[in-house]
């Protein structure tokens, strides 16, 4: 089953912008390795552009990440 995030952004329209696990992992910063492990290097917060307006921001943060 694929995760689906849904955001609205920041814009006057407050645009429903919906991200999969696999678009948020393109913002993620580099995998680091732990004791060999990968390990999600996850930003405390990512800020995307709104996909359907010009001035709106789409603030993901950690937490909602982890509760997908
Ligand atoms: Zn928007």
């Amino acid at each position: 089953m694929i995760k689906i995030i849904q955001v609205r952004c920041n814009g006057l329209s407050k645009c429903l912008n919906e991200f999969t696990e696999a678009e948020l992992e393109k913002y993620y910063k580099p995998t680091i390795m732990v004791r060999g492990q990968p390990k999600k290097n996850l930003p405390e917060r990512l800020v995307i552009s709104c996909r359907y307006c010009a001035e709106g921001k789409v603030i993901v943060t950690r937490k909602m990440i982890e509760e997908m």
